[in-house]
């Protein structure tokens, strides 16, 4: 229904602005134009393109990026950039429906394309869901891909050669913005490693969802949650909560974390009946329009999530 929608309202605007018309890719002052969908792709596009871009974030400061549905500009922008930098997991399963449609000359970038793949995994005491996908659908590849600083490294390099690409002759610009960037990130991805490395008994408990699958990996970090990363509930059943309470005690956990634009009460109220503190820990999906307006970076954000474990884990 929704993809009828979205061919529907693409022929539309197609045919109001001439489908191969525009030609012109490059604003006025001959600028490339990237286009994001979620935070980090932007993030990353930033880092790689210095001065040299106009990034754009399709998806809007302080939303939450799971309910997230591209407007008629949105469509308008992805049609008309340079390049495209996008997830390509369920968040924004909308893009492929302008990509297969759309008669577009830049180029594309899919994240889940840059980096080895983990599949979705359901730990003890998770609840799980029904998914709603085709019969064809088995395994469920984790799209939250650039939890890991590691991944978002190579990401970053690889927004850095697509800007190469589409832009040879400041090829050489691209590969420094993204390699400085890479660099910083490949080192905030040792103090994690060296951090984890000196608490090889922690657990991590989130009363909450889990997106940093590839972070746990990474690091070999035991975790425990109320949902998976990208699921829709929000109501734990009583065994949920139980179990992960019994464990917070058990194994005497200090903090019990939630994410970013979470309401935090299952964290809170795990954490009231287990004796046990919270925090947050910010997985990057979207930043809100104060930090947008203060400069946040996903390296700033990672950055306050190491110093929030030091303080807590
Ligand atoms: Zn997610």
């Amino acid at each position: 229904m929704r993809k009828c929608w979205m061919a529907l309202l693409l022929c539309c605007l197609l045919a109001l602005t001439g489908c191969g018309a525009r030609e012109t890719q490059e604003a006025e002052d001959g600028r490339l134009q990237i286009v994001t969908t979620v935070f980090p792709a932007y993030d990353f596009a930033r880092a790689a393109a210095g001065e040299l871009a106009d990034v754009r974030l399709l998806l809007p400061p302080g939303t939450e990026s799971h309910s997230y549905e591209p407007t008629p500009a949105d469509i308008l922008a992805v049609q008309d950039c340079d390049l495209f930098v996008y997830l390509g997991g369920e968040s924004d399963a909308w893009v492929e429906t302008i990509l297969s449609a759309a008669d577009r000359q830049g180029t594309d970038l899919r994240m889940l394309d840059c980096v080895d793949l983990l599949e979705e995994e359901t730990t003890e005491g998770m609840e799980t869901e029904e998914h709603d996908h085709g019969p064809g659908d088995v395994v469920e590849m984790d799209e939250h891909v650039w939890t890991s600083p590691k991944n978002a490294a190579a990401i970053t390099r690889a927004v850095g050669a697509a800007l190469g690409q589409v832009d040879p002759a400041h090829g050489e610009d691209f590969t420094a913005g993204a390699e400085d960037y890479a660099g910083e990130l490949e080192a905030l991805d040792r103090e994690f490693a060296d951090f984890f490395a000196s608490r090889p008994d922690g657990v991590l408990v989130f009363g909450d969802r889990f997106p940093l699958r590839y972070f746990a990996a990474e690091y070999g970090v035991e975790y425990y949650a109320a949902f998976p990363g990208c699921s829709t509930q929000t109501e734990p059943s009583a065994a949920t909560v139980a179990f992960l309470t019994e464990l917070v005690r058990d194994r005497e956990v200090s903090t019990v974390w939630y994410i970013e634009f979470s309401n935090h009460l299952v964290a809170d109220s795990i954490a009231e009946a287990a004796g046990a503190e919270t925090a947050m820990f910010h997985t990057c999906h979207n930043v809100t329009q104060a930090e947008m307006d203060g400069g946040a970076t996903y390296l700033s954000l990672m950055q306050g999530n190491l110093e929030t474990l030091r303080a807590h884990f």
